[in-house]
């Protein structure tokens, strides 16, 4: 078996690991950026480690990088904070953002497991959405969005959703018709999105 340069097995290792990309995706991409040459991957790892300096938001672990300690949307005074959209992903946020039908904030709760109850963290995530409620003037959200995959694990971690966050809203809702069943809000069109937003119920 041929060896190869360590330093080339080593990003073959790491790129394997990132979603979607298998081991022989990743030793295609390797020497496809060696072929570039130097400048090019000069600028591939200064751009990578920008990426360090990125920040969670603290209100609903969205990413951000200015000043503070809030995502612009959770800063953003013109958003309703009392609305509030629960969902999966980042990419969810994205997509949802991007039909700009929507003037509240977001929750960010992680993807939700496969099987089985909310992980660890997600239970904490959960526990300081509650908290952030609780801190709003009157002590409720004026209402949330469940935002879940119109899929089994989406429906049954919605009922759950539900349970616990019935108390601290008078409108829960869950944004899913007008969605195709087992779609993905990631990959819904603005169009559909915004319907769907539109139609909650
Ligand atoms: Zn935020």
């Amino acid at each position: 078996m041929i060896s190869l340069p360590q330093s080339l097995r080593r990003i073959i290792k790491e790129l394997a690991e990132l979603p979607s990309i298998g081991p022989r995706q990743a030793t295609r991409i390797a020497f496809h950026l060696v072929s570039k040459g130097s400048q090019r991957i000069a600028g591939l790892s200064s751009s990578l480690k920008e990426l360090s300096n990125i920040k969670t938001c603290k209100a609903c672990y969205f990413i951000f990088d200015s000043a503070g300690d809030l995502c612009e949307i959770c800063a953003n005074p013109q958003r309703d904070q009392t609305l509030i959209m629960v969902v999966e992903k980042e990419t969810d946020l994205i997509s949802l953002e991007n039909t700009n039908k929507y003037k509240g904030r977001y929750f960010i709760l992680g993807e939700m497991p496969k099987t089985g109850l909310l992980e660890d963290w997600q239970k904490e995530r959960l526990a300081s959405l509650k908290k952030s409620i609780l801190n709003l003037p009157g002590k409720v959200a004026k209402e949330i969005i469940l935002a879940l995959n119109p899929t089994s694990i989406g429906d049954f971690h919605a009922s759950i959703l539900i349970r616990e966050l019935a108390d601290l809203t008078p409108k829960l809702s869950r944004l899913g018709r007008g969605l195709p069943s087992g779609g993905e809000i990631e990959f819904a069109d603005d169009e559909t999105l915004g319907s769907a937003l539109q139609s909650r119920g």
